[in-house]
């Protein structure tokens, strides 16, 4: 059951439909506090529906609204801010721009390390590699798993640097929790929704990529899993989709970008790395990107990419990688916004 409340209602007002769910057993929690809904519903593992009845008299309550009719929770209002998601020193949204960078996949701690340290100096707030790997094939590499997790633990405090990295499964989201500063659900994952329901349960933000072959509005529906969770921190990932043409490994959907973020509240990123699928294309995509309007880059960066598992040609050597940040600080500054600088001095994370 989905109340509204009126607007202005007093804070007793609230206190008086918090106090009868508790004496009812039921849990309540605002869906969307701009739009002043509170949902009701019984406690987990005790049945049936809320009685109606029993709140329309209360002050605050103006209607009750379906669930078909509820307006979804991704959706920008008119007037209403942006929302801006911070973590270990990044910041998506509201004018900041942050810089996530790193290997495809967690391989090899020495050169983990190594790449942290280049990208922090370069100006990426965040490290981003993958313990568990989502391949097409069952086949190639999949990840050191719990092996790859400790190396990143490791890294981020050694280095001062927070860290994206992927979960896969939803019975992870715990241990990848302990080290991820931000959940990365893969393309792949994008319509695994007991996956999305998990990372909905935590207040962790969540770096949703788009599907290889979903339709925005598919996108906007799983992040909507997310949000409907009670978990408001998502960023959306744009990182192509299936086009026809094999000269780029993804179709980068610029379009998809700039709809995005007039359509939603949440911030938008873009990944270059796995649209190009080749490194020459990375930085003039990046560009593109944040020119659209993105609030973040996602960039595969490795110094020897001959030498890994997955998605070597698409890897930035670690100076292109300074090079493109130095050409995203300008474009950013350009469009009246900020780049996130990582902390100067190492920070603890
Ligand atoms: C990745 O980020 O390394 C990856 C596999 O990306 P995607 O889920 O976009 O294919
Ligand atoms: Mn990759």
């Amino acid at each position: 059951m989905i109340l509204r409340l009126r607007k202005g209602f007093a804070p007793e007002d609230l206190n008086a439909v918090q106090a009868l769910c508790a004496k009812l057993h039921y849990q309540s929690r605002f869906l969307d506090e701009e739009r002043r809904l509170l949902e009701v519903c019984p406690e987990r593992g005790l049945g049936g529906a809320p009685d109606r009845s029993l709140f329309e008299d209360l002050a605050c309550v103006e209607s009750f609204v379906s669930g078909n009719e509820a307006p979804e929770l991704h959706l920008s209002i008119p007037g209403r801010e942006e929302t801006v998601v911070s973590a270990a020193g990044a910041v998506f949204g509201g004018g900041a721009v942050s810089l996530i960078a790193g290997p495809c996949a967690v391989e090899e701690r020495g050169r983990l390390a190594e790449i942290a340290r280049a990208v922090r100096a370069s100006g990426a707030v965040l490290l981003r590699g993958g313990a568990y790997k989502p391949r097409s094939s069952p086949h190639s590499f999949q990840g050191l798993g719990e092996d790859g997790l400790t190396m990143l633990q490791e890294v981020r405090s050694e280095v001062g640097i927070g860290i994206v990295t992927e979960v896969l499964d939803p019975r992870d989201v715990e241990r990848v929790g302990a080290v991820a500063d931000i959940f990365q659900i893969g393309s792949r994952s994008m319509t695994n929704a007991p996956l999305l329901k998990e990372v909905g349960a935590t207040k962790k933000p969540v770096l949703l990529k788009r599907g290889q072959a979903a339709t925005l509005r598919e996108f906007l529906l799983a992040a909507e899993y997310v949000l409907a969770g009670g978990n408001s921190e998502v960023i959306l990932c744009e990182r192509g989709v299936r086009g026809f043409d094999d000269v780029t490994r993804n179709l980068l959907d610029i379009g998809a970008v700039a709809y995005l973020k007039q359509k939603t509240h949440l911030p938008v990123i873009i990944d270059p790395s796995h649209a190009a699928g080749r490194r020459d294309l990375v930085t003039p995509l990046a560009l593109a990107g944040l020119v659209a309007g993105a609030d973040g880059l996602l960039v595969e960066v490795h110094p020897a990419p001959s030498e890994v598992h997955s998605d070597g040609r698409q890897a930035l050597s670690l100076d292109a990688f300074t090079a493109l940040a130095e050409q995203a600080r300008a474009f950013i500054n350009l469009g009246g916004r900020r780049l996130v600088e990582p902390d100067p001095a190492p920070v603890s994370v």
